[in-house]
C-alpha cells in the first residue's frame, strides 16, 4: 500500500532526507507544496528517488502574500499553464501568526482560488486561526477539491468541511500534539489523509515523510482499526481529492 504525504515541502529536503525516504521501502506519494514563485520553480524541478511519486503544487503562502506584486502572480499563473502542475498550494489565510497582513492574504488567496478553479486543480490550504474564513472563500469560488492541511480548527468547521466533501490532513505531530489526536478521533476516516509538513521542527520533533508509518499507527490506535485498513482509506481519499476524475 502506498503511503501518502499530502502536504510536504519536498524542495527543502536535503540529500540525507531523500536517502532516508528512499530507504522506507514502499512507494510514497508526496504532495509537494511551494510558498512563492521561487519555491514553485524548485518544486517543479525536483527529481525524487524511484519509490516516490510527486504531485506538484505551486502557490503563494499567506505569510508571503504581502510581499508579492502582480508580476509575481502573473508569472505563477504562467507556470501553471506551462508545466505539469497537480495542485495549488500552499495557499490560504492566517489570522493566528500574521493577522497584520490579512487584507493582502485575502487578495492573494482569492487569486489562487480563481487559478485553481480555472485549471480544475485541487487546493492545499493553510488556514491557521482562520479555518471558517478559508472554507467560506473556497465554497464561494466553487473550488471542487480542497485539502485543509494540519487541521486543528473548530469542530463545527470540520463538520462543514466534511459536508462539502473536502479533505483534512492530519500531521505526524500527533505523536506529541494532543489537539491533533483529538481531531483524529473526531474526523471521519472518509475525509482524512496523512501529512508530515516536512522538513519542519515542531516542539523538538523533526517532521519528515519518514514519520508516516508511525502516524498510521497512531490513527489505527485512535480509530480502533487495522493499520492496513487506514492506509487503504487514506489512499482512496487521496485519489478522490487529488487525481482528476
Ligand atoms: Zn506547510
Amino acid at each position: 500500500m502506498d503511503l501518502v504525504d499530502a502536504h510536504v515541502h519536498a524542495y527543502e529536503y536535503e540529500e540525507e532526507d531523500w536517502r532516508a525516504i528512499a530507504g522506507m521501502g514502499g512507494r510514497v506519494i508526496m504532495v509537494a507544496v511551494s510558498e512563492d514563485l521561487e519555491s514553485s520553480r524548485k518544486t517543479l524541478g525536483l527529481t525524487p528517488p524511484p519509490n516516490v511519486r510527486l504531485f506538484n503544487c505551486v502557490g503563494i503562502h499567506p505569510w508571503n502574500a504581502h510581499k508579492v506584486g502582480s508580476g509575481e502572480i502573473r508569472a505563477l499563473e504562467e507556470l501553471v499553464g506551462e508545466n505539469r502542475v497537480d495542485c495549488i498550494g500552499e495557499v490560504g489565510v492566517d489570522k493566528r501568526f500574521v493577522p497584520q497582513t490579512w487584507e493582502a492574504q485575502v487578495k492573494v488567496f482569492e487569486k489562487m482560488l480563481v487559478l485553481a478553479r480555472e485549471h480544475g486543480l485541487p487546493v492545499n490550504i493553510h488556514a491557521a486561526g482562520a479555518w471558517r474564513e478559508a472554507l467560506v472563500m473556497v465554497l464561494r469560488h466553487r473550488v471542487e477539491r480542497a485539502l485543509f492541511h494540519w487541521y486543528t480548527g473548530p469542530l463545527d468547521v470540520l463538520r462543514d468541511i466534511v459536508d462539502a466533501g473536502y479533505l483534512v490532513s492530519v500531521n505526524a505531530a500527533a505523536e506529541i500534539q494532543a489537539k491533533q489526536r483529538a481531531i483524529i478521533e473526531k474526523a471521519p476516516l472518509e475525509n482524512m489523509v496523512t501529512e508530515s509538513d516536512g522538513p519542519y521542527e515542531y516542539r523538538g520533533l523533526r517532521l519528515s515523510t519518514t514519520l508516516l508509518p508511525k502516524l498510521l499507527g497512531i490513527i489505527a490506535e485512535l480509530k480502533g482499526e487495522e493499520e492496513e485498513a487506514i492506509a487503504r482509506r487514506v489512499w482512496q481519499n487521496f485519489t478522490r481529492g487529488f487525481i482528476a476524475p
